[in-house]
Formats: structure tokens, C-alpha cells, sequence
């Protein structure tokens, strides 16, 4: 059996998200089990790293010192094409609905996600 593939909190730049195989749920926080139906058999997959934007919020006062280079910027919820839900940052004027694409960015110190808008 393969290892299933590494994402950016690996360090790798790449959205992973799980996949159930008995009823086709997706999620992209990783369990032990689906939290639609509770079986344990899931798949994890690479996510294209597109998506819509579902909420977007600007952050204009840093939470902790070493976010604080980084203000403004925007925090989305993307609806991502294989049907999961997460949050990231992204471009600042992203508004909800708009057409997004992932990259990666260093933001305190680490590689996240970061959309941008598809022409
Ligand atoms: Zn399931």
C-alpha cells in the first residue's frame, strides 16, 4: 500500500482532504473515521486547490506578535471543487462567490494556503 500523499501542514504544497469509500463523504479535517456515516475506510486525496469563496473576513488587528507584519489580511472559508469546506487566507479583496485558486505563502514562519481569484 502506498503512503497516502503529504499536504502543506507536512510541509508539502498540497490541500489533502479524505474521501469515504462506503458513502462518499468528504472532509478535510482528518479523522479516524467519516463523520457522516462512521466507517473508518477512508481514502486520503489531493485536492485541485480550487474553490469558491463561502466567507471572507479581514483580519485588521494581528492576534499574536508574529502575525502582525502580516495585517491586513483576509480569512476565507473556500468551498473547494471536491466538496469539502476549509479555511485560509487569501488575496484581500476577495469577496464570497468569487472563483479562487490556491497557492502558498510563508505567513508567520510557515507555508499555508493562500487563494487567489481566477480570472
Ligand atoms: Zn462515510
Amino acid at each position: 500500500m502506498s503512503e497516502p500523499p503529504a499536504d502543506w501542514t507536512k510541509g508539502e504544497e498540497a490541500i489533502t482532504y479524505q474521501a469515504c469509500t462506503s458513502c462518499g463523504h468528504v472532509q478535510y479535517f482528518h479523522r479516524a473515521f467519516c463523520a457522516a456515516c462512521g466507517e473508518s475506510d477512508l481514502r486520503v486525496l489531493r485536492a485541485s486547490g480550487k474553490g469558491r469563496v463561502y466567507a471572507a473576513s479581514l483580519v485588521c488587528r494581528a492576534a499574536a506578535p508574529e502575525t502582525r507584519a502580516h495585517v491586513p489580511y483576509n480569512i476565507l472559508l473556500v468551498d473547494c471543487a471536491e466538496g469539502f469546506r476549509m479555511m485560509a487566507h487569501g488575496e484581500n479583496d476577495l469577496a464570497i462567490g468569487d472563483s479562487v485558486i490556491a497557492s502558498f505563502r510563508p505567513f508567520a514562519g510557515k507555508l499555508v494556503p493562500f487563494f487567489a481569484r481566477t480570472k
